[in-house]
């Protein structure tokens, strides 16, 4: 394999916000860089219709954010290949890296592993079985809630997704009742005060259901109800909805690294969190992916950044991979 494939300096697996930062800055740096993206550019900020908190943008949508880094990257001569789905990585003993994906083979003199993370699953009864928007079930308000115009909808969760997204889902359906399995919001302050503000109005079409969790969901072909229990009061109802948004959070997109690298037990990529190297020499991990994201988009913007700087930091020293953080004073070079 190492002797057919196309060599690359750098090749970032993920083209989400951290992966398009790094091909941005490695780029720049006039690396020959590749990014490996399974589905199309933009992870989960591609499903997001209002970013206000990224600093210098006061309003933007995720896919119009996207675009922009792309062409950023593109423009620098990142070469972006999208479909193409990474399904092993191997450690040569050249010290170069051999990434196999479903179309080809490459090598690369380092990666930036930034694959992002997948919407959580509930698990319950009905919940794969009506999964897709046409049966009526959803894990992007943003994608499908103009199926569920002047519908009645359920949605899941308590974090600031949830509360963005029904709130999105409050300006297209009649109703949608959001449940969460307890009496506080997980989200941001001013998320949540919005939220309070709109389920408070006298011809709100906003629900809130605290203290409850979803047991089944079910329908003929397609949903039409929910069984709902109040976990306080053990109470149960089959609540008659069309569709049911779920939003209870991310797991990371970390199957295929099985194995080549160190995961915690919950999937996320283990690596020292002040440069973002792995336990493999050369390997880097960026963004939602890693121990101690914060999950944001300026934070994984930030570690798209730090992973192409500290690229270039190996490439002029590889004996810096083995050294401890507290060993190393300051990063040279820039
Ligand atoms: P999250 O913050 O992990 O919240 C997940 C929510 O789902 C929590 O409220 C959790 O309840 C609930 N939940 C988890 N498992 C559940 C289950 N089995 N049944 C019922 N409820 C369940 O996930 P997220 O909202 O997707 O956000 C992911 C990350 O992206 C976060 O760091 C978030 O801040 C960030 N994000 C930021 C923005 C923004 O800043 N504009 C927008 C979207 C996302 P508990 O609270 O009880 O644990």
């Amino acid at each position: 394999m190492a002797e057919q494939a196309e060599s690359h300096d750098c090749i970032i697996i993920g083209a989400g916000p951290a992966g398009l930062a790094a091909a941005i800055y490695a780029s720049r740096d006039r690396l020959k860089t590749l990014v490996l993206e399974k589905f199309s550019p933009g992870g989960q900020i591609s499903t997001t219709d209002r970013i206000e908190n990224y600093p210098g943008i006061e309003r933007i949508d995720g896919p119009a954010l996207i675009e922009q880094m792309q062409k950023q990257a593109s423009g620098f001569a990142a070469e972006i290949k999208t479909g193409s789905e990474v399904t092993a990585l191997e450690k040569l003993a050249d010290g170069n890296i051999a990434v196999s994906c479903n179309k080809d083979k490459y090598i690369a003199r380092a990666v930036i592993l930034a694959p992002g993370s997948d919407y959580r699953k509930l698990g319950i009864p009905g919940e794969a079985e009506f999964r897709n928007a046409g049966a009526g079930v959803s894990y992007c308000g943003t994608c499908d809630a103009p199926f569920f115009k002047d519908k009645q909808v359920v949605a899941i969760g308590g974090g600031n997704t949830a509360v963005e997204e029904t709130l999105h889902l409050t300006k297209f359906v009649k109703k949608v009742t959001l449940i969460h399995r307890r009496d506080e919001f997980r989200a941001t302050r001013v998320l949540t005060e919005e939220l309070l503000e709109k389920a408070s109005q006298p011809d709100s079409n906003l629900i809130i259901k605290y203290n409850t969790v979803a047991t089944a969901i079910e329908g003929e072909g397609k949903v039409q109800s929910v069984k709902l229990k109040n976990v306080k009061t053990n109470e149960q109802q089959s609540y008659p909805c069309d569709g049911i948004f779920i939003f209870v959070g991310m797991v990371p997109n970390t199957n295929f690294l099985k194995g080549f690298v160190e995961l915690t037990d919950k999937g996320f990529i283990k690596c020292d969190c002040a440069y973002l190297r792995t336990n493999v020499p050369g390997v880097f991990a960026a963004g939602d992916c890693r121990i101690g994201a914060a999950m944001q988009l300026a934070t994984a913007v930030s570690d798209g950044v730090v992973a192409a700087m500290m690229l270039k930091q190996y490439f002029r020293d590889p004996g810096w991979w083995n050294q401890a953080v507290l060993d190393i004073p300051q990063a040279s070079g820039w």
